[in-house]
């Protein structure tokens, strides 16, 4: 064969995401929530009406757009739902950056969005943070295709807030802004109330963090009617049914218990401050996270690698990124205190190696 057939195949590079590893570990390294879903949950995936599987869902979410809505106080015409919101970030990278103009964003976020860009053919400018992983609300005051902004930032933890997002907006009337809010339920604002005075302005969320649902691939994105409308041609020129009948059900029932909601994220919230500080404590340069995970510096990019294989020869798996700029840290998520309990006696541990 001479192997032409290959001349027209996908060539991009994927995004890698963390390992999943196929026994019991301690898993710190995909920012999954280590409590259980909501009750409620539970008992709606255990009375799912399994004879109704045969049928299509809703192709809008259903119900789950509905207490979605609800949840955030304004209409389901305002709210999306997706397969996971790396899909939901997909289609809208798809359905907002259609002009030939650059979209923006930082160095140091998402590694997913640089993917998308090359598959979706979007063109970007990369626009670095400065030396604490903050951005300069003045190097988004440019001519651009569209701005994308991780809030809290993904993998530095670091919060912008919203009177920073609002100075973006105001100066961007022309473009689409889009907040990738995977972690605003860890953080003290989200952008959601933006919307009601930003139509340019889209948020995304998920169910994988907060929810404790990431095996069931649940995400969504609030924004004005128009851009709404745009994503939903969008997902019906790609995939019409993309959240099945058992995260309908399931998701519409973590997003109706606000009590749990606000037990876990309280509980998750607690553990990080505590890590945070014991981390600290040890030397470790570990800003304060508005997620639920820490970014800890470890000094060099030698030393945070010896301390993940260390950690990860022990059964602890947290996350190291080979990349500039951020190859000195470890990204480690929060699981229950005695999961933190156990990585500070590892970390306490290879400290001591280290002297001896
Ligand atoms: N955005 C950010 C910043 C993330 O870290 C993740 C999780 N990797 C996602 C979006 C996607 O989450 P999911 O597809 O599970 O909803």
């Amino acid at each position: 064969m001479s192997g032409d057939w290959k001349k027209g195949l996908y060539e991009g590079e994927p995004y890698v995401s963390g390992e999943q590893p196929t026994r019991p570990v301690i898993k710190l390294n995909t920012n999954e929530n280590p409590y259980p879903p909501s009750p409620n949950v539970i008992r709606a995936i255990r009375d799912l009406d399994t004879d109704s599987l045969r049928l299509y869902p809703k192709q809008d979410g259903g119900n789950l757009r509905v207490a979605l809505a609800a949840h955030y106080g304004i209409s389901k015409e305002n709210v999306f739902v997706g397969n996971g919101s790396d899909e939901v970030l997909a289609l809208a990278f798809r359905t907002c950056f259609g002009t030939d103009a650059p979209i923006l964003f930082a160095d140091v976020t998402y590694s997913f969005y640089p993917v998308w860009c090359a598959f979706l053919g979007i063109s970007y400018e990369i626009v670095p943070l400065n030396e604490n992983f903050f951005p300069a609300a003045e190097d988004y005051k440019r001519p651009n295709g569209g701005i994308v902004l991780c809030d809290p930032n993904a993998p530095t933890s670091i919060g912008m807030g919203n009177d920073f997002l609002r100075e973006i907006l105001e100066a961007n009337q022309d473009s689409i802004v889009l907040v990738d809010a995977a972690y605003a339920d860890f953080a003290e604002e989200d952008a959601v109330p933006l919307t009601a005075k930003y139509a340019n302005l889209l948020v995304t969320g998920t169910f994988s963090k907060s929810r404790s649902l990431a095996g069931l691939r649940i995400g969504f994105a609030i924004g004005s009617l128009e851009i709404i409308h745009a994503l939903m041609a969008a997902k019906d020129s790609f995939n019409s049914y993309p959240v099945g009948r058992a995260a309908i059900v399931a998701g519409e029932a973590a997003a109706s218990d606000e009590e749990y909601f606000r037990m876990t994220t309280e509980r998750i919230k607690r553990t990080r401050d505590e890590t945070g500080e014991r981390l600290r404590a040890l030397g470790f340069d570990a800003p304060k996270s508005q997620t639920n995970f820490i970014f800890a510096g470890c000094g060099t990019p030698q030393r945070a690698r010896a301390l993940f294989e260390y950690l990860r020869s022990q059964d602890i798996y947290v996350r190291y990124f080979d990349m500039p700029r951020v190859n000195d840290r470890l990204r480690i998520s929060i699981g229950r205190p005695e999961e933190m309990d156990a990585l500070i006696s590892e970390v306490e541990v290879f400290l001591e190696n280290e002297r001896s």
